[in-house]
């Protein structure tokens, strides 16, 4: 399956859309197993399904995907596997959720992706269909993830948050009407919601990327093809690579100077925290700043 069993740590993707009937019970059930088996990371369950990420120890990250495969409730999960050096999360949290990603839609509107959702391609099929003269690729993530990385000639919106999605796309509909709409996402999940919505939005042709972006860049054969930058992940490794091919580049410019640099800080400035690329140079120079409006006014908080 994965050849990452060979490093001493793994860092696990997935998620499920399933319904859960006790989800508090399965809740404190799941936390116990992660304490046991010295698990870290973020993991939401709601009574529609379970999304998370994790890192630990070899044997820890074998033994609970095995556990969940003999879960009925979680038997078809699909886990994408990184190898990792160390753990790649501080601590573990998990947290009952009413979405276990939350586009924000009211009650009566929300999407079940079991119920509508858009039809999935394979790596291989997403990628000959971005070739596609009428193909709108539509990244599914938030601006600051597109900003590090993003399949070359996709539309990016300019959202901060996956709740603000529907007024986007809706205040963008007549672009996309007639066209096929191709969207994708980190690993998958957020596209389940997203592409169900613009099929419930009278597009037809709703199609997502399968196991997104991190099962993009671990297919033998596109290998990444197309994605330029790195992949966002929430996480300490903040970036991971995609692109094996000869396409491979670095998108992201440092804010002052314009180089390459794909290595994301927070603006020291508590109030903005943005997350902004600076090179090593200008953060000698100028410091972690978004410019001198951050600068000074940290300067003139600082004692
Ligand atoms: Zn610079
Ligand atoms: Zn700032």
């Amino acid at each position: 399956m994965n050849s990452s069993s060979d490093s001493p740590f793994q860092v696990l993707l997935y998620y499920r859309y399933v319904h859960i009937p006790d989800a508090a019970d399965y809740l404190e059930r799941h936390r116990e197993l992660c304490s046991r088996l010295e698990l870290k990371g973020r993991i939401l369950i709601g009574e529609e399904g379970i999304n998370g990420t994790v890192s630990g120890e070899t044997p820890s990250t074998e033994a609970y995907m095995k556990a969940l495969h003999e879960d009925p409730i979680t038997a078809d999960i699909v886990f994408k596997i990184d190898p990792a050096e160390d753990h790649v999360f501080p601590k573990l949290s998990i947290k009952l959720r009413h979405e276990i990603v939350t586009l924000g839609l009211p009650d009566e509107a929300d999407i079940d992706p079991n119920q509508i959702t858009g039809e999935r391609l394979s790596p291989v099929e997403f990628y000959e269909a971005m070739q596609e003269e009428d193909s709108v690729i539509i990244d599914g993530r938030n601006l600051y993830e597109a900003d590090l990385g993003r399949f070359k000639g996709a539309i990016c919106p300019s959202v901060d948050n996956f709740r603000e999605f529907p007024g986007w796309l809706r205040d963008h509909a007549d672009e996309l009407k007639g066209k096929k709409l191709l969207t994708y996402c980190t690993g998958g999940i957020r596209c389940e919601k997203l592409s169900g919505f613009l099929r419930r939005e009278g597009f037809e042709r709703v199609y997502q990327l399968e196991g997104g972006i991190v099962t993009y860049g671990k297919d033998p054969e596109v290998r990444g093809r197309d994605f330029e930058g790195l992949c966002y992940v929430f996480d300490e490794r903040v970036g991971v690579e995609v692109n094996r091919t000869e396409t491979r580049r670095v998108i992201s410019r440092c804010r002052h100077c314009g180089i390459e640099e794909s290595r994301y800080g927070n603006c020291r400035l508590p109030e903005c925290n943005a997350q902004i690329f600076v090179c090593p140079a200008c953060r000698e120079k100028i410091g972690l700043f978004c410019g001198e409006d951050c600068h000074e006014d940290f300067c003139a908080k600082s004692p």
